[in-house]
């Protein structure tokens, strides 16, 4: 994914995909982390098309709660 330097230093970064995800699980919001091409670290999206559901959305989805 393209990420704009403005997007990118107002966004939160994440050192880590799992640090991403952590959060991405507790949002209210469906959200994706994907690793951004200016910083190396990873940020939250809630732009979902065309990016696949990372594995607690899909056992979330499995098993509504
Ligand atoms: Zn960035």
């Amino acid at each position: 994914m393209k990420t704009h330097p403005g997007i990118c230093r107002r966004k939160a970064r994440f050192a880590s995909e799992a640090d991403a995800i952590a959060v991405a699980e507790r949002a209210e919001l469906a959200l994706r982390p994907y690793r951004c091409e200016l910083c190396r670290q990873w940020h939250l999206t809630s732009r979902t098309k065309g990016m696949k559901l990372p594995t607690f959305e899909l056992a979330r989805r499995r098993a509504p709660p």
